[in-house]
Parts: C-alpha cells; sequence; structure tokens
C-alpha cells in the first residue's frame, strides 16, 4: 500500500509534467487535496508532507473534521466542493475559506449574509459551477448562464468571485477530457475579458478543473486547481460514490 506522503510526491510531479507539457509554469497549479471520507489523521499526514489546501463535500463530516484540527487551522486552507443545500449554508459560511460549487444565486445569497455574522473572518472565496456536460443529474448552472450567476455574485458584499468549477462527465478518452475543460477555459476566458475593468472581477482568476484520473487533461486546457482524492488518500467506501 503506498503512503500519503509517497502519493502526493507522485501527484505532484504529474502536475509538473503536464505543465511542462503544457508549456506552463508548474506554480500556476495549485494542488486541493480532497480528504472526504479520509479521517482527520489523513489530513494531518498530508499536511506534515507539505499540503496545505484541503477539499470537502460533506458539510456534517467537514465540519467535525475541521474542528477536531482546530490548533493546525492557521496552516489550513478549507475549500468545500460538493453539492450544497440551503439549510447548511451557514455551516459552511463559518468553516471554509472557499466555495467551488456555487451553482445558484440563492445560495450564494445566503452564504455572503451568513459570512457576513463573522466579522472577523475575510470574505469567502467562491466558483461559480458550470455544468459542462449538461447532465440533468449533475449540479451546476449551463455555460450560457453562468455569465449572469457570475454577475450577480459580484454584487454581493462578503464574497469574493474568483472563477468557474466544473466536473465534466467521467471519459477514458483524453481528447473527450480536453474538450470538455476547453468549452469550461473558452467560458470562462470569455467572462475574464468581458469584465476586465470591472469591480468585482479583479480576482477572477480560477479554473478549477481536473481529479485524479483526468488532471493532465484539465492542466493543458488551463485549469489553475487540480481537485486530487483519490491519487492521494486512496479508494474511498462506497458512502462517496
Ligand atoms: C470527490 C471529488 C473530487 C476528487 O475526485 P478523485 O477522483 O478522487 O480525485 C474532486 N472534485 C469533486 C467535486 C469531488 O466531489
Amino acid at each position: 500500500m503506498n503512503s500519503i506522503v509517497a502519493n502526493l510526491m507522485q501527484v505532484r510531479a504529474r502536475i509538473e509534467l503536464a505543465a511542462l507539457a503544457a508549456k506552463r509554469e508548474p506554480e500556476e497549479i495549485e494542488l486541493l487535496a480532497v480528504s472526504k471520507t479520509f479521517p482527520a489523521s489523513a489530513v494531518e499526514e498530508a499536511m506534515h508532507a507539505g499540503q496545505s489546501a484541503f477539499g470537502e463535500n460533506y458539510v456534517q463530516e467537514a465540519v467535525e473534521k475541521i474542528e477536531k484540527l482546530a490548533k493546525l487551522r492557521p496552516w489550513l486552507t478549507w475549500h468545500f466542493i460538493g453539492p450544497l443545500q440551503s439549510n447548511k449554508t451557514r455551516e459552511v459560511a463559518q468553516h471554509f475559506d472557499w466555495v467551488h460549487s456555487v451553482d445558484r444565486l440563492k445560495i450564494a445569497e445566503r452564504l455572503s449574509t451568513q459570512r457576513g455574522e463573522f466579522p472577523d473572518l475575510p470574505p469567502l472565496m467562491v466558483c461559480a459551477q458550470v455544468n459542462v456536460s449538461d447532465e440533468d443529474s449533475k449540479s451546476g448552472v449551463s455555460l450560457s448562464e453562468v455569465e449572469g450567476l457570475c454577475n450577480a455574485i459580484t454584487a454581493l458584499p462578503n464574497l469574493v468571485l474568483r472563477g468557474l468549477m466544473a466536473i465534466p462527465e467521467p471519459s477514458s478518452d483524453p481528447a473527450q477530457q480536453r474538450k470538455a475543460f476547453a468549452a469550461v477555459r473558452d467560458c470562462f476566458l470569455k467572462i475574464q475579458t468581458a469584465h476586465a475593468v470591472e469591480l468585482g472581477y479583479q480576482f477572477f482568476d480560477t479554473l478549477s478543473m481536473g481529479m485524479s484520473d483526468d488532471l493532465e487533461a484539465a492542466i493543458a486546457e488551463g485549469s489553475s486547481i487540480v481537485r486530487v482524492g483519490t491519487a492521494i488518500f486512496g479508494k474511498r467506501d462506497k458512502i462517496s460514490k
């Protein structure tokens, strides 16, 4: 069995190679370690190997982990990346640094209001989630609607719009993977260009895309945050689906 430390080194090497192949600087790509379903001790182990950004999908599980690791909080960045229901936004607003999965205005409004109840916290960093494969079952707004959602988010006081997030339909064909990521990148660049001088868009710099099985394709198409779980922590039990 591989250790978390060895896995992390391997994933970092994959990121570096993919960046070089795409003629990009490896430092442009942040590794988000997706620790959902794994215990606080696994996060600690990764942290000792130099990993500081962690992603979680399930609010209850995440908050327990964050509280367990409260002493390490100053060194960690917690990203919420899962589907978010409105009755769970308060806990996310209180405990997280980032939310990648904002897919409707109501959720953004609640996050902004509730973040405001913690004046000691900086604004919450958010990405709008795009449904690039247009599957009915997946969360995210369509490519045609995402600019409208972004404009609305920039008007909210306690959120900072950082970019777009996408989870394309899984495919084992690298060309297919790249096609989906390229569509998200094109949409991202279009929004970035159209709003280049507008207040609220000055930090729009993030493309959150790519996971264990398709991070190379995502980096080739401009990803700036890859969200990697399995390749770091191993296979998850069934509850994570
Ligand atoms: C679970 C999850 C990941 C990590 O997936 P792996 O295939 O285990 O790397 C990334 N992003 C989101 C949104 C997830 O839910």
